[in-house]
């Protein structure tokens, strides 16, 4: 798929970043993530993520509460189901981020049901943090799913829309093939940024322990 012209120019501070390029911003664009979370994270991340040309389509049965208009959603919104509300205001963000096919990953607020391709995004938090953990296809999914059973629902307010934009910068680096294939981000107020390292499943566990003597 080749960029149109209204695309590059769309697309031009992307385009210019020596990890997206062209190409990249071709792949930015190809498939359709579905996003399942109601919270302030969830719905900054689907916003910067249709922003940035990703298809987003809504995910689970979740229905919208009056803390959601904002950068994506008006007040007219409150109330409806995510998929529906996201299916009517993303076009309007940016026609090219209207669903497609299946097949582009997930990104949830916790709690949440994982399934389907990779990449997944996890948004949530601990109670004063807020956390991003991520997997590509070649991430364990069962230490991914250790990692997140452990963690709670993501914050609201400044730290909620933090993390949603982190969520949506990962979720993109991972489209593109970039970084870590498992990994995770605290989030600390005010705005620091550190390491989470990403529990380990048994199997895993056993793989990389020491040989016994
Ligand atoms: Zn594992």
């Amino acid at each position: 798929m080749a960029l149109r012209e209204d695309q590059i120019v769309r697309y031009s501070r992307q385009i210019l970043l020596r990890e997206v390029g062209g190409r990249g911003q071709e792949a930015l664009l190809a498939g359709t993530v579905r996003v399942d979370g109601i919270g302030v994270s969830g719905l900054t991340a689907a916003a910067y993520l249709a922003g940035g040309g990703t298809p987003v389509a809504g995910a689970g049965s979740l229905t919208l509460g009056p803390w959601a208009p904002g950068f994506l959603m008006a007040p007219s919104d409150v109330g409806l189901p995510l998929t529906e509300a996201l299916a009517r205001e993303v076009p309007a963000l940016n026609p090219d981020a209207a669903a497609t096919g299946p097949g582009g990953g997930l990104l949830a607020e916790l709690p949440a049901a994982w399934s389907g391709d990779a990449p997944w995004v996890a948004l949530g938090g601990d109670g004063m943090r807020a956390a991003v953990v991520f997997r590509s296809a070649e991430g364990c999914v069962w230490c991914f799913g250790e990692t997140v059973r452990h963690l709670g629902s993501p914050p609201d307010g400044a730290l909620g829309v933090a993390a949603g934009t982190l969520g949506a910068l990962v979720f993109q680096r991972l489209r593109l093939g970039l970084g870590p294939a498992l990994g995770g981000r605290w989030l600390v107020p005010p705005g620091v940024v550190e390491a989470l390292e990403p529990r380990r499943c048994a199997r895993c566990a056993a793989r990389e322990a020491p040989s016994a003597p």
